[in-house]
C-alpha cells in the first residue's frame, strides 16, 4: 500500500495503552473475506463513514458489504476524543463565504448541525448507550487577548446556527467549575455532546448486522479493478463483485485505492492521554468539576473533557512521525501540557495514552461525493480532526447521493479535493504548518 507514514502508524503500537477497549466487555472478531461474492454496495472501511453510510444503504434494501482491514472501529472512529460536535471544515466562515457564497455556507454550516442531530437519532433509533454527556462544548481562551475572537464566534454562531453562545469572563470560570491558571475566557455553544466512541462504532456494526449488511474483518482491500460493469475488490483470500463501491477510510487511506485520492488528503496524528479517575477531593482542589466538553483557543489545540466516571480524557495533536521514539515524546508533551493546565492533578496518574491517524484536505474542507473518473464510485473524507459527527453524517450523505432519497448534500462538501503540491511528499509541510501556528499559538 502506499501510505505516507512510517509503519508503526498502521499497528497495533500507536494503541497499545488505549483506553476504550478497556470500557466494553469485548470486541467482536469478523472473520475475514473467503472466497467470491457479489453485493450492490461494497464499502471500504468500517469507521463511522462507512458504517454510517453501509446502515443507510442496507435500510434502503441494498445488498451491503463492508471490508475492514482490522476490525471496526480499529481506525480513528474507535479511538478518538468522543467530541461529538460542530465542525468539519478547517477554513473559516470569510473564507467559505468568499469560496461558496452566502447561500451554500449556509447550507454547509446547517449541514454541521444536522451531522450533530443524526448522530443523536442513531444513538436514540437504536438504543446505543455510549455514555452520553456535556450540554454543547466550551471554548476556553487560553490568553486574555483570545476573548475578544469568543465575543465575534458567539456572533458566527448567531448568524449562522441561530442560537445564542453563553460567554464567560475570568470570575466566573472556577464559579462554573471551570478553575485552571491556563483560562481566561469562555464560550459555550449549546449543540454538541460527548460519547463513547468504540460503544458508539461497535454499536453501528452490530446494527448494520441486524440490518442484513455482511461485515468482513481482517480483510484489506488490496487492488482495485473492474469486472464488466462491476467494482472487482480484491482481498488476500476472497474477490467482492460489486456495482458500487464506497472508499471510506480516511487517515489509513493509501495513495492508489483508488488512484484518485493520490495527493489528495494529508493524515496527521492526534493523541489522547486518560487519567485514573478522579475523586471528589482532587476536583474540588482544582476545581475541575465542569462535565463540558471543553477545548482551547491554540491552533495546535488541546481538547478535554472530565467523564462519566471522573477519569480526565486530555487529547492533543500528534507527531510529525510514527516511531516508537515519537510517541515517548508526545506522551511526555501531553503529560507536561496536562500538568501546566491542571496544576492540582501533578500527582495523578494517567495509564492511558494512544494516537491515532485524522485526514485533512488541502482547502481545508470534507469532501463527500463522487470519484471523479470511477464510475458508480463515491468516497468521503477530510474532516480535519472532527468526523465523529461530520464523518457520520458524510456516510449519510453518501447513502443518499447512491440511492437518490435522503439529505442533500451542500456544495461546499461537493466541491472536490485539491492536490496538496508536494504530492507524496506532501507530510513535510507539516514541520512548516506546526512552527507556524507554534508560533501564533504564544502566550
Ligand atoms: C486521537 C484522535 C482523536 C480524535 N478526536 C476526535 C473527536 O473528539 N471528535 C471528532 O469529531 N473527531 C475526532 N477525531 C477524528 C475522527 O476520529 C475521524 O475524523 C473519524 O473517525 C474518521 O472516520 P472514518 O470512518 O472516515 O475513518 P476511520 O475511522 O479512520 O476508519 C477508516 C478505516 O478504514 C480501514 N482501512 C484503511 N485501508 C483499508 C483497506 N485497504 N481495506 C480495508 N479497510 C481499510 C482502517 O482500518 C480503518 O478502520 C480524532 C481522531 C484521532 C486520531
Amino acid at each position: 500500500m502506499r501510505r505516507l507514514y512510517e509503519p508503526m502508524a498502521y499497528g497495533p503500537a500507536p494503541i497499545a495503552d488505549g483506553f476504550w477497549p478497556t470500557t466494553v466487555e469485548a470486541i467482536p472478531e469478523h472473520a475475514p473475506l473467503q472466497g467470491a461474492v457479489t453485493a450492490d454496495v461494497a464499502v471500504v472501511g468500517a469507521g463511522v463513514t462507512g458504517l454510517n453510510a453501509a446502515l443507510a444503504l442496507a435500510e434502503a434494501g441494498q445488498d451491503v458489504v463492508v471490508l475492514e482491514a482490522e476490525q471496526p472501529g480499529w481506525g480513528a472512529s474507535g479511538r478518538n476524543g468522543g467530541f461529538c460536535c460542530l465542525g468539519g471544515a478547517k477554513a473559516s466562515a470569510p473564507a467559505l463565504l468568499k469560496r461558496f457564497g452566502e447561500a451554500a455556507t449556509r447550507d454547509y454550516f446547517r449541514a454541521e448541525r444536522a451531522a450533530v442531530d443524526h448522530v443523536a437519532a442513531v444513538l436514540d433509533r437504536h438504543a446505543i448507550a455510549a455514555e452520553r454527556h456535556s450540554e454543547g462544548e466550551t471554548l476556553l481562551a487560553f490568553r486574555p487577548s483570545d476573548n475578544k475572537g469568543l465575543q465575534d464566534l458567539a456572533e458566527e454562531m448567531q448568524r449562522f446556527h441561530q442560537v445564542e453562545c453563553e460567554v464567560l469572563a475570568k470570575p466566573a470560570l472556577a464559579e462554573r467549575g471551570f478553575a485552571s491558571p491556563e483560562f481566561h475566557g469562555a464560550l459555550t455553544t449549546p449543540i454538541g455532546f460527548a460519547l463513547n466512541p468504540l460503544k458508539y462504532v461497535l454499536g453501528l456494526s452490530q446494527v448494520l448486522l441486524d440490518a442484513g449488511g455482511r461485515l468482513f474483518g481482517g480483510t484489506p482491500l488490496v487492488a482495485l479493478s473492474r469486472d464488466g460493469d462491476r467494482h472487482l475488490l480484491t482481498t488476500p483470500a476472497g474477490q467482492v463483485r460489486a456495482k458500487v463501491l464506497i472508499v471510506a477510510t480516511n487517515g489509513y487511506s493509501s495513495d492508489e485505492l483508488p488512484g484518485w485520492l493520490a495527493g489528495r488528503y494529508l493524515p496527521v496524528q492526534s493523541n489522547v492521554l486518560v487519567t485514573r479517575p478522579l475523586t471528589a477531593a482532587e476536583l474540588a482542589a482544582q476545581g475541575w468539576t465542569t462535565r463540558q466538553m471543553c477545548y482551547d483557543t491554540r491552533h495546535l489545540l488541546h481538547y478535554f473533557r472530565l467523564m462519566p466516571d471522573n477519569r480526565m480524557l486530555f487529547g492533543l495533536r500528534g507527531a510529525m512521525r510514527s516511531t516508537p521514539a515519537a510517541h515517548a515524546k508526545t506522551r511526555a508533551r501531553a503529560r507536561a501540557d496536562f500538568e501546566r493546565i491542571f496544576p492540582e492533578w501533578r500527582h495523578v496518574e494517567t495509564p492511558f495514552f494512544w494516537s491515532g491517524l485524522l485526514a485533512l484536505a488541502r482547502d481545508l474542507v470534507p469532501y463527500a461525493g463522487p470519484v471523479p473518473g470511477m464510475d458508480r464510485a463515491w468516497t468521503a473524507l477530510c474532516y480535519h480532526g472532527n468526523g465523529v459527527a461530520m464523518g457520520s453524517y458524510a456516510g449519510r450523505l453518501l447513502a443518499a447521493q447512491i440511492t437518490g432519497q435522503g439529505p442533500e448534500t451542500p456544495a461546499p462538501l461537493r466541491a472536490g479535493l485539491r492536490r496538496f503540491e508536494l504530492g507524496r511528499w506532501r507530510r513535510a509541510l507539516l514541520p512548516l504548518a506546526y512552527t507556524f501556528y507554534g508560533l501564533q499559538d504564544r502566550g
